[in-house]
């Protein structure tokens, strides 16, 4: 059986911890192991954050979109906004790359969501925005077939 949630909310800091949160919960009906709660917590935190700060500068008319559906220990995520987008995905997805050097940023988001997920999309459009497609299947998924 396949479930769905869908998420809109505020490009505000605030917010990173309340979609993480929130997608966590919705996934452990799938009874992850610790380990993976985590990986997904922190991909969430990861394309969010992007999200906020690159794609939308902060602008907390901005929003963020999140839609996860879940099939057979299957999870599949979309984190996506209407912002400034991407001028080159290939090289945004480089280790270390960033453009955000003086912000703290190490330019690492996209490499920990590769590290952790089975598979990565990014699809990007200078001035129309950015959406990251995320797929992990669960190691021993004890969802039941209903
Ligand atoms: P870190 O994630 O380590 O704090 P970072 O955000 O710069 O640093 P990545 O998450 O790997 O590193 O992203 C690399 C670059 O891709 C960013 O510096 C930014 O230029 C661009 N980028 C990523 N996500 C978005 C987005 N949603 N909108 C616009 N640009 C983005
Ligand atoms: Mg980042």
């Amino acid at each position: 059986m396949k479930n769905e949630m869908k998420l809109q909310f505020s490009a505000l800091s605030q917010n990173e911890s309340f979609a993480r949160v929130t997608v966590a919960s919705f996934i452990a009906q799938l009874d992850p192991t610790m380990d993976e709660l985590t990986e997904i917590k922190t991909v969430v935190s990861e394309a969010v954050t992007n999200s906020i700060i690159h794609g939308y500068d902060n602008d907390p008319e901005g929003i963020v979109f999140i839609n996860v559906t879940i099939e057979n220990g299957l999870i599949e995520m979309s984190i996506k906004d209407i912002g400034h987008g991407i001028a080159d995905v290939e090289e945004a997805r480089q280790p270390l790359f960033t453009t955000k050097p003086d912000l703290e940023r190490s330019g690492m988001g996209f490499t920990i969501m590769e590290n952790f997920m089975d598979e990565v999309e990014i699809h990007s459009q200078p001035g129309k925005g950015t959406e990251v497609r995320l797929r992990k299947h669960l190691s021993s998924s004890k969802m039941l077939c209903n």
